[in-house]
């Protein structure tokens, strides 16, 4: 039953039929009042969502596009970044980076482990000639489960007193608390295809009062993401170019339902559907890929030692209808990844455990009881 699959990847995410149905009109003329009004509302609505009072704004792109963006948005020809790289986005980040011509350099941990604030710290501190204009990492690492400590980074930084934060939130915003204001985050990037229960295509990026001056200073060539011509077009309610006006659609559904339930509830139940997650996991016997304590509220990593976790996602697939993701590069097939992001319920989180728990046993893989992953999940859950 193709139709009735249900994703639990990290993106796209599943979207309500609300949003499909807003989504499911004839698109109006980006220049007219109407589309105006829908720009001015989410506008202000992604501004709630972001917890900033600085703009945010909205690009026609995938999440990556309003990532380069903050990058080439702030930063000139040469000048050098601290990249924290602990998985396959923060090695994008140090990619768009190298191909702009800035002087990188990195700060490592292993897949699975998150960044260490105090090497963040150290490299800062010895930084005497405030050479690095900006840190560029990622908050929630989707390739490897892990989340990263933002806050205590971001506060190296600020200690600094030069460089600015550009944060890859694109699996955090919407799923925990990520105060852009009372952080001080300078660039937070993020994408439809996520939290915001909308289809792939659009982006954003929120840029505050720090981000702005180093955006007069900025060298780096662009056109199509030159936040300038996006901000002087927001603030009459407008675009640069032709947005995707659906999708438009779909995001004001999309944040109107998000209001309706609050960011308290929203992290609350993120928070509860990664705790039910990995003690299931551990119930059926299996090892999480995230250090202990550092599990991301967005999408869980499982470790298959003894088997390929692409037989398991296959025979999930087929024959329970639910997409789970598995390991990129070097961790395909060793582990696989279970999204809890954006419009996920209990019965969601139930469901996928029973599939993985029959699965396995009809693999003759299950080590101990059937159920035990359900009953884990449910004492989570009720
Ligand atoms: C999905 C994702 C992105 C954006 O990827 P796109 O395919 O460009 O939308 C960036 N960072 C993280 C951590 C992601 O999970």
């Amino acid at each position: 039953m193709q139709e009735k699959l249900t994703l639990m990847i990290p993106g796209p995410t599943p979207v309500p039929e609300k949003v499909l149905q807003a989504f499911a009109k004839h698109p109006i003329g980006h220049r007219s009042k109407e589309f105006q009004a829908i720009v001015q509302r989410t506008t202000e609505k992604l501004k709630w969502l972001h917890q900033t009072k600085g703009d945010v704004l909205t690009i026609t792109g995938s999440g990556t596009a309003a990532m380069e963006a903050g990058i080439i948005n702030t930063l000139s020809k040469g000048d050098k970044v601290l990249c924290g790289d602990n998985g396959k986005f923060g090695e994008r980040w140090v990619k768009v980076s190298k191909a702009y011509g800035l002087n990188v350099e990195v700060v490592k941990a292993k897949w699975g482990a998150p960044l260490n604030p105090e090497s963040f710290r150290k490299a800062l501190q010895e930084d005497i000639n405030k050479e690095f204009k900006a840190v560029i990492l990622t908050h929630s690492e989707t390739s490897t489960g892990v989340i990263n400590d933002l806050e205590a980074i971001n506060q190296h930084v600020k200690e600094h007193g030069h460089a600015i934060t550009i944060a890859d939130c694109v699996t955090s915003l919407g799923a925990c608390n990520v105060p852009i204001d009372e952080w001080g985050l300078d660039v937070v990037a993020s994408g439809s295809q996520k939290g915001y229960m909308i289809p792939p295509g659009l982006s954003f990026v929120a840029m505050n009062r720090r981000a702005w001056e180093a955006q007069k200073k900025s060298d780096l060539p662009k056109f199509y993401l030159d936040l300038n011509t996006y901000r002087k077009t927001c603030d009459k309610n407008s675009n640069p170019f032709t947005p995707s006006v659906n999708l438009y659609f779909a995001l004001d559904a999309a944040l109107e339902m998000m209001e309706a339930e609050g960011l308290t509830k929203i992290f609350a139940r993120h928070s509860r559907h990664r705790q039910a997650t990995q003690q299931a996991m551990k119930a059926i016997g299996l090892e999480l890929f995230a250090d202990d304590g550092y599990g991301s509220p967005a999408i869980t990593a499982v470790k298959t030692e003894n088997f390929d976790a692409e037989d398991l996602r296959k025979i999930i697939k087929s024959k329970f209808d639910i997409l789970l993701a598995g390991g990129q590069d070097h961790m395909k097939g060793k582990i696989f990844r279970i999204g809890h992001l954006g419009y996920v319920n209990d019965r969601d989180i139930i469901t996928a455990v029973a599939a993985i728990e029959a699965s396995l046993d009809s693999l003759n893989l299950l080590k101990n009881q059937i159920g035990a992953g359900v009953a884990a999940a449910a004492k989570v859950l009720s």
